[in-house]
């Protein structure tokens, strides 16, 4: 029987990308050894960027976005994974070569596949999402830089943002006095009932920075990139470590090395999408035992498929609050 289901898909005529809901069949899939009934996604600034077609996300098309997913699996042709399981999918080039989670139904690779940690649900998995996963990526690596409550405060740039929101209630969590940077001092409250004990205002970093400055943090974790890492980096305390993972302000980084060769700080890069399984299992692992759920909660919105496109440009205008959970039944 022919199982028809619905999708938004991406086309690209010469320079014009149209974004479309459409109705799709099993045929249309791409290959793979695991089909997935797809309940719950989510809209990350990487989603923003794909639909919107603002940086070349898209390496296929016609393409359906959407970098994660979370559901039950339907059929496979894998030993690891039967019909029924619960199953999450960060990345793996997901919205770039390989049909995403904006569908009702997905097929992928086994290999891509976690299973879904007992802890959550499908949409409180999509709640954390990739932006969840990576803030835990940057906490794992801070530890691994041996960064320690006790060595002093952490920074979390772009902090009411999906990454940084996740990294201000996972490191207030595991006893971090947390200095989050913000565009938006109107969220005080949230950023406060999230974990921060301090708010500071983004304008403090924004500046030309200086090669060295006064010496503040432990550990950073940067969404943000360009002068404000640099800035972050330069008044990192004296062998602390930085967690640089986006680029919401740009790309460059201009920052000299005095703060690498007089005062020892680690840059450490994060990058989740291609990231090994074990670590990926360890993050989720270790979100399930740090999350606290309610502040999960707290930092999430639910919207449906048709109201992706209208998210992909909030985010991009750093109007996205926390998380966005996308429900496919919606
Ligand atoms: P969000 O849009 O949810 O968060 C980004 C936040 O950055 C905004 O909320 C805002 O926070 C701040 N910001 C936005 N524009 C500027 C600006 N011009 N200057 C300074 N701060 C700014 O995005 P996500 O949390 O989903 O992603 C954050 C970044 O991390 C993105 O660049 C994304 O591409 C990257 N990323 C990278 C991954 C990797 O594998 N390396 C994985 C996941 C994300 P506020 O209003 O509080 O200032």
């Amino acid at each position: 029987m022919t199982q028809r289901f619905k999708a938004v898909l991406i086309r690209k005529d010469g320079d014009t990308q149209t974004v479309e809901d459409v109705e799709l069949t099993q045929a249309d899939l791409m290959d793979g050894d695991v089909t997935v009934a797809v309940s719950h996604s989510t809209v990350n600034y990487k989603d923003g960027l794909a639909i919107t077609g603002r940086s070349p996300v898209v390496r296929k098309f016609p393409m359906i976005p959407g970098i994660d997913l979370a559901g039950v699996v339907q059929e496979s042709a894998n030993p690891a994974f039967k019909p029924g399981d619960k199953v999450l999918l960060n990345g793996y080039g997901l919205s770039e070569n390989h049909y995403g989670g904006y569908s009702q139904l997905a097929r992928v690779k086994a290999d891509w596949l976690v299973p879904l940690p007992g802890a959550f649900t499908p949409a409180q998995a999509m709640a954390i999402g990739t932006a969840g996963y990576t803030a835990m990526l940057c906490v794992l690596a801070l530890e691994d830089a041996r960064v320690t409550p006790a060595n002093g405060p952490v920074l979390i740039t772009g902090a009411s943002g999906g990454v940084g929101s996740v990294a201000v209630a996972l490191l207030s969590r595991l006893g971090y006095r947390v200095f989050a940077s913000t565009g938006r001092t109107e969220e005080e409250p949230y950023l406060k009932a999230l974990g921060a004990a301090e708010v500071i205002p983004r304008a403090e970093l924004a500046g030309d920075p200086r090669p060295l400055a006064k010496e503040r943090w432990a550990g950073v974790v940067d969404s943000v990139g360009s002068k404000t890492l640099a800035n972050a980096i330069a008044s990192t305390q004296y062998g602390g470590a930085v967690a640089a993972c986006g680029l919401a302000q740009g790309l460059d980084l201009p920052v000299s090395v005095a703060p690498f060769i007089l005062r020892g700080i680690s840059l450490l890069g994060i990058e989740s999408v291609y990231m090994r399984k074990e670590r990926r299992i360890q993050a989720w692992q270790r979100l399930a035992g740090d999350l606290d759920i309610k502040k999960l909660d707290s930092m999430t919105k639910t919207i449906g498929l048709s109201e992706v496109r209208s998210a992909a440009t909030d985010i991009l205008a750093g109007k996205v609050r926390g998380r966005l959970v996308v429900d496919l039944s919606k």
